[in-house]
């Protein structure tokens, strides 16, 4: 069956000088040429690939636009198919009557994900690299970026392919034996295939730590900002941000909602809430706000507990206190341009990680990012080492050492080697799962639908 020819807006929709229209398929440049006219006169149809051309938009024979048109022609393009891409003007107006043309002059809508979908059934990248695009696209920080580029040009499906390699190769002799169990084949040696077993078994196991230290880098974490009426905690808020995003009073309980912004500290994204004050109170609509606090506080995987240090620790304060135990937490001891009047020692009982600031000057901004970075490990992270991009990656690589160790088991158990040959098949299955060699299609659709339209 015919592919069909897909069309959707690339750029954000959103004021900006370019915006572009990108269409994909077997008559990509045919529907392409019916909307775009070159101005050089010539047929676009007739168009090599890697060529751009400067021409008008036309919609029901209306010029709606001047544009450069751009040809690839298959196997040569980001899908591995024809593809042209009308860069017109930018705007919420114009890049969709550009696109409204393409529809009606025979593309298809594009689906989410779906240019790069094509790009991975045309066997262009593999799935770890298809899902690195995604991680591109949403990096907010060198790192995030670095790691992503990193697993783009290949390096983390090497590193998984050389694993799966190394488990067929020493299963080779297994899987002929145990099909053919009558025939006179060399002997398989279990002794061969422990270490390979048990080196693919650390190798795997460093990449998933490398993906949990650098999650904070990556992914970014969700943390919490929290403490009692008036501590500074929508001062915290702004000053992070940047800008005036909590609103800052004398006036105890002015946060009520739950506010939250994305900020980068160092190399770090955070998905960062602020609550409303914690305390003991009666008023019914603080408490809901202070309820919603609490729960926010249980499952962040940061807390930013924050304490007045020109006032002495209060009941509430001891409660919070409480609340952050067993969690990942650092204490801000704030307003230390103030004289302090916090004891001291009692936080740094309760907490690991104090950090002495000032919300109001900034001072101590650099302390709390070393304390985080400290949290995380994002020190030992190296993007330049071969990185896992997603949950879905890093499951395939936990399945596969539960697989392999199971294969370990049995080798030093002394079951029978069918019972190893299944495992390391189960094993080297996890493993092409991730590169998706050996993916379904429910899991593909699975990635690509978590795209956004025009990638
Ligand atoms: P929240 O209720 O915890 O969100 O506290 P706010 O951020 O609204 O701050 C309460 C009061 O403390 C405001 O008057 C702030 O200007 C003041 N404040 C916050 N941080 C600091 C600080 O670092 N130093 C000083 N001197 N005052 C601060």
């Amino acid at each position: 069956m015919k592919n069909r020819t897909i069309a959707a807006i690339a750029t954000p929709n959103a004021p900006g000088g370019i915006g572009i229209v990108r269409i994909s398929g077997e008559n990509a440049v045919e529907i392409a040429a019916k909307i775009f006219h070159p101005v050089s006169g010539k047929a676009l149809t007739e168009s090599r690939g890697y060529c751009a051309h400067f021409g008008e938009v036309f919609d029901n024979n209306e010029k709606i636009d001047e544009a450069v048109c751009l040809v690839f022609r298959a196997p040569r393009s980001y899908t591995g198919e024809d593809t042209a891409e009308i860069s017109c003007h930018g705007g919420l107006y114009i890049t969709k009557r550009v696109l409204r043309a393409a529809l009606e002059a025979g593309a298809a809508p594009a689906e989410a994900g779906e240019f790069t979908k094509r790009a991975f059934i045309n066997g262009k990248i593999d799935l770890a690299a298809a899902e690195s695009v995604m991680a591109l696209i949403g990096a907010s920080g060198k790192q995030a970026a670095a790691a992503a580029l990193n697993t783009l040009d290949g390096n983390l499906s090497r590193e998984i392919r050389k694993c799966a390699d190394n488990i067929i190769g020493v299963c080779a002799s297994l899987a002929a034996w145990v099909d053919y169990p009558d025939e006179d084949i060399e002997d398989t040696d279990a002794g061969d295939m422990l270490p390979v077993f048990t080196e693919t078994r650390t190798a795997l196991a460093d990449i998933i730590r490398r993906y949990d230290c650098g999650r904070a880098v990556t992914d970014g974490i969700d943390a919490v900002i929290v403490g009692r009426p008036n501590v500074g905690k929508s001062t915290l808020m702004n000053m992070l941000t940047g800008f005036e995003r909590s609103i800052v009073t004398d006036i105890a309980g002015t946060t009520r909602d739950v506010v939250e912004e994305r900020i980068v500290l160092g190399e770090i994204v955070m998905r960062i809430a602020d609550t409303a004050g914690i305390r003991e109170t009666e008023n019914v609509v603080e408490n809901i706000g202070v309820s919603l606090a609490k729960r926010r506080l249980e499952r962040a995987e940061l807390v930013l507990a924050v304490f007045d240090g020109s006032e002495a620790l209060t009941a509430d304060d001891c409660d919070i206190m409480e609340q952050c135990r067993g969690k990942r937490a650092v204490a801000l001891l704030n307003k230390t341009d103030l004289p302090v009047a916090a004891d001291r020692e009692i936080i740094n009982a309760a907490f690991s990680h104090v950090v002495e600031l000032s919300a109001s000057t900034g001072e101590g901004r650099d302390e709390l990012e070393k304390a985080v970075r400290k949290i995380f490990s994002t020190d030992e992270f190296d993007p330049n080492a071969a990185c896992l991009t997603s949950e879905r990656q890093r499951q395939c690589c936990v399945n596969a050492m539960t697989h392999i160790d199971e294969a370990i088991a049995a080798l030093n158990t002394g079951v029978t080697l069918d019972a190893v040959n299944v495992c390391a098949d189960c094993a080297i299955d996890a493993l092409l799962e991730l590169t998706g060699e050996k993916a379904t299609s429910a899991v593909v659709d699975e990635v690509f639908s978590r795209f956004c339209v025009g990638k």
